[in-house]
């Protein structure tokens, strides 16, 4: 039995259901501290599964224990954690604790319990701001702010279990810059209140939410100026799951893979195939570079595509398609 963590967050849920389909077996928890509800009765319905599901806080020590003692639970799909890059750079603490401690609790009952195999979100934020793209993963790790220093210290506290406990494998992935929805439209990115990240940004000024989408700098030293990203479709990073869940089943120690396409977009690549694809407008208006960006970060993918036979399917366009169909759905009764 696998734990997803975070269950009813954005790459959770996509991830959910992909496990779902490769026939996995899983419970799930959440505290909705980003996420809603409904997406726990919405998961059902999609997958057909009426799977366990536990409102905990990852920080309660007994609700964690009641999910372990509960369940037969093999392995652990761990997304739970807070990512708001600059609230974590205003609310330190609350991140540190949160993703951190909230690590530790899990560990402590996988120990207790035997579970020996951990899948855990990490992020391309860690590679901090690379000497050259594409990034693989034996460059130097660094971080910019509290957030991608939670992320850092999970991978290296995992990696000291591995080498604490030689039947211990976790596999730490780095995802890229997921964006899209599943084809359904009842799954995606519709976060608690006001998005960071430039796709739901750019939906709410296509939406007419916010007046216009601002682009910040077009002084990089990139194609066209402006920020260069990996985008990746969500429900390819939640095939990237599956494949590492079952590369963990049969591994020991730690292993880092990119979770990326390889290829680099800019913002400005973003707003004109978003336009072309869908045929809508999007307001903008230039703007100075937003403090702690990077210029350039996109994967080199090799190591996934190698060793977990993992390979991203959807392109630019599938992307800027899906991420529109899904929010025009979960906004049309606002
Ligand atoms: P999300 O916010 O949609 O999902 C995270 C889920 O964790 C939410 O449902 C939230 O309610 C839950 N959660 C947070 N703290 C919790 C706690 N203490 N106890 C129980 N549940 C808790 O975010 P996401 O985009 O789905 O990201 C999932 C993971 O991937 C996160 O760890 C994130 O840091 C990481 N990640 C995300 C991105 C991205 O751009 N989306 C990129 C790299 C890494
Ligand atoms: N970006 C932007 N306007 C926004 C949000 C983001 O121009 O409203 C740019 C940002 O500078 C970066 C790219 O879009 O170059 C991706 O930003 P995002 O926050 O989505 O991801 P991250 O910076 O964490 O990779």
């Amino acid at each position: 039995m696998v734990l997803i963590t975070g269950i009813a967050g954005y790459i959770g849920s996509h991830t959910a259901y992909a496990l779902s389909q490769a026939g996995f077996e899983f419970v799930g928890m959440d505290n909705f501290a980003n996420s809603r509800k409904e997406n726990i009765d919405t998961l059902r319905e999609l997958t057909g599964k009426d799977f366990k599901f536990y409102e905990v806080d990852m920080l309660d020590d007994a609700g964690m224990e009641k999910i372990f003692a509960e369940n037969q639970i093999d392995s652990v799909i761990h997304f739970a954690g807070l990512k708001a890059v600059g609230e974590s750079v205003e609310k330190p603490v609350l991140y540190y604790h949160n993703n951190i401690t909230g690590t530790l609790i899990l560990l402590e009952k996988m120990k207790k319990y035997g579970c020996k195999k951990i899948v855990f979100s990490s992020s391309a934020t860690v590679y901090g701001n690379p000497a050259v793209v594409p990034v693989n993963e034996d460059m130097p790790t660094s971080t910019t702010n509290p957030y991608g220093s939670t992320k850092l210290m999970i991978e290296n506290i995992l990696k000291d279990v591995c080498v604490a406990d030689k039947d211990f494998c976790a596999v730490l992935l780095r995802y890229f810059n997921p964006i899209g929805a599943h084809k359904c439209k009842k799954i995606g990115e519709n976060p608690n209140g006001i998005p960071n990240n430039l796709m739901p940004r750019l939906c709410q000024a296509a939406l007419g939410i916010t007046e216009s989408l601002t682009v910040f700098g077009t002084d990089y030293p990139t194609h066209d100026g402006t920020g260069v990203r990996d985008y990746i479709h969500v429900c390819d990073l939640a095939d990237g799951h599956t494949a590492a869940l079952k590369k963990a089943m049969d591994s020991t120690g730690a292993l880092t893979y990119n979770l990326g396409t390889g290829n680099g977009y800019s913002v400005f690549d973003l707003i004109h195939t978003f336009s072309r694809v869908n045929g809508v407008e999007i307001p903008y208006k230039i703007c100075p570079r937003r403090p702690g960006d990077v210029p350039a970060v996109y994967a080199c993918p090799d190591k996934a595509f190698n060793e977990l036979g993992w390979k991203a399917q959807y392109d630019l366009e599938d992307m800027c398609r899906d991420s529109w169909e899904f929010i025009k759905e979960a906004t049309k009764n606002n």
